[in-house]
């Protein structure tokens, strides 16, 4: 095989490989879906995203090193290590990349709902306080000068209990579940764009830049589970939505007697005094001795742009009781934000040899900003589709079945995400935010109602009146 480009392309530039099919043979009657006539293109091109350094070397001839496999998953935080697991226990042979090595710290709340607990059973992870899970009965809410506790909803489909666990443990335990599942897991691999075949469908990914050794993975397809972010989703010509939510929230870790909480408590106003500020905050007991402290902003609020999120977080913490210790020579960790991809704001969620899980495919609830859950699942939804697409007896079939990746996830989630859009649209408002805390608040019975809206937490068929309600309003509305 012949390689046709120039040792250095201009940055910017994905990796080309040639036009034959690059990608591994699988045994006889599971064709390859490379470089197919008619394949979805994506609204964009391959980008000139700057900053993205891509090597123009590409495969075999240049003098770059390639493995392959049938699927490169390119990141492993819950959306990534999911996928590559689910993969891995269907059989085919992962890569899974990350350019950190674990246990590595990503911005988070760390809390986890029934909904993450049931994806973690999902995975066979085991949850034992010992190993720092621990567990919470349900979420406790402060707003319109009422605090209410409310239990997670009784559901036969989902368990009763939600968990809180630092993303140090937490990444690294689901990265080493799917390493041991059979995913090769290779750690410190910064991939920096896709290698592509002569139609623009990716063949595999470079981590070649004009410093580092550069090295090629070569696959049938490629999952981007690379966060909020996503450089290779940009890559592929896959922007942010501007016509989606984003949050964008800062948090940090305070040596506390609140770090045995058995709630996770949600703030829905934050005061600066007497001053009512923009935003929703939260307190979550770690059982290590510290809590998780932080809070957000949603890009509905006229405040998102120019808010200085460290001083409000201050500010916040400054009116809390002094016993709770939320102090300064208390804090344990520097302040960090980060942002949160809501209602899926990045579309489609398939191209060209491309699936995009998690944070990636902008899949965070913009009702209540959790997004472990949402790329766990969706991880496990790709996983399922690339099963069944690699299993097809031709090129044509595999690619039907791929296209078939976004209508799933609409089907799972876009008719509620429509829904959060016009929630975070509404409380957007502070002056409705207020009023309906004020009138909410006081009525435990009308929140019980409302958490299971906002946790997505209801029976999927039957359930009691509200899970009805909740289901029908999430059907009827239109997923978009
Ligand atoms: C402040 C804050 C608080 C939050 N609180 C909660 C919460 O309490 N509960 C909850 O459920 N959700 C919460 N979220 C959302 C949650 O953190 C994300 O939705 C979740 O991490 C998404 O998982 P992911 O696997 O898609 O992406 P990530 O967790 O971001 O993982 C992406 C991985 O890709 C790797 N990567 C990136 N680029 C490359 C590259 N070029 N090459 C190789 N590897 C790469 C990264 O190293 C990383 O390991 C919060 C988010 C923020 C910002």
């Amino acid at each position: 095989m012949t390689q046709e480009v120039p040792p250095h392309a201009p940055a910017g530039e994905p990796a080309r490989g040639t036009g034959a099919p690059s990608v591994p043979a699988r045994p006889a009657g599971q064709a390859v879906p490379a470089a197919a006539s008619g394949t979805a293109v994506a609204p964009g091109t391959p980008a000139e995203e700057p900053g993205v350094k891509l090597s123009g070397a590409g495969l075999a001839g240049s003098g770059a090193a390639a493995e392959e496999a049938d699927v490169v998953v390119v990141g492993a935080g819950p959306a990534g290590s999911a996928t590559a697991f689910y993969l891995a226990r269907a059989g085919l042979d992962v890569l899974l990349l990350d350019k950190a090595t674990f246990p590595r710290e990503k911005v988070c709340g760390d809390g986890l709902t029934p909904r993450a607990v049931k994806a973690l059973a999902g995975m066979e992870v085991a949850t034992d306080e010992r190993d720092g899970w621990l567990p919470n009965k349900g979420l406790r809410i402060i707003g319109g000068g009422v605090r209410l506790e409310l239990r997670w909803p009784e559901l036969s489909s989902y368990p009763g209990y939600g968990l809180v666990r630092t993303r140090l443990g937490f990444d690294e335990t689901l990265a080493r579940t799917a390493e041991k599942a059979g995913v090769r897991l290779l750690e410190g691999v910064n991939v920096t764009g896709p290698v592509l075949d002569d139609a623009g469908r990716i063949i595999g990914v470079t981590t070649g830049t004009n410093t580092d050794a550069e090295r090629n993975y070569l696959a049938r397809l490629v999952v981007a589970a690379d966060g909020n972010s996503s450089r290779l989703s940009l890559a592929m010509g896959l922007r942010k939505r501007d016509d989606r939510p984003l949050g964008v929230a800062v948090r940090t870790y305070y040596a506390s007697p609140r770090h045995d909480d058995d709630y996770l408590e949600s703030w829905l106003e934050l005061w600066d005094r007497d001053r009512l500020l923009t935003g929703y905050g939260w307190i979550f007991g770690m059982g290590d001795g510290t809590s998780n402290v932080g809070l957000g902003l949603l890009n509905t609020s006229a405040a998102f742009q120019n808010i200085d999120y460290r001083s409000l977080l201050r500010r916040w913490l400054a009116g809390m009781p002094a016993e709770w210790g939320f102090t300064e020579e208390n804090r344990t960790q520097p302040v960090r934000g980060a942002a949160l991809p809501m209602g899926f704001n990045r579309t489609p969620h398939y191209t060209r040899g491309l699936l995009l899980v998690g944070d990636a495919g902008g899949m965070v609830n913009p009702f209540n900003g959790e997004g472990i859950a949402y790329a766990m699942e969706s991880g496990e939804i790709a996983a399922r589709v690339i099963t069944q697409a690699l299993a097809q007896p031709d090129p044509r079939s595999a690619e039907s079945v791929l296209a078939s990746y976004p209508q799933m996830l609409k089907d799972a989630y876009g008719g509620y995400y429509t829904l959060g859009r016009k929630f975070v649209e509404a409380i957007g408002n502070p002056r409705l935010m207020q009023f309906a805390t004020r009138h909410g608040m006081p009525r435990p019975a009308l929140m019980r109602v409302i958490m299971k809206l906002l946790a997505n937490l209801t029976e999927p068929k039957g359930g009691d009146a509200a899970d009805r309600v909740i289901n029908a309003l999430s059907r009827m509305t239109p997923a978009a």
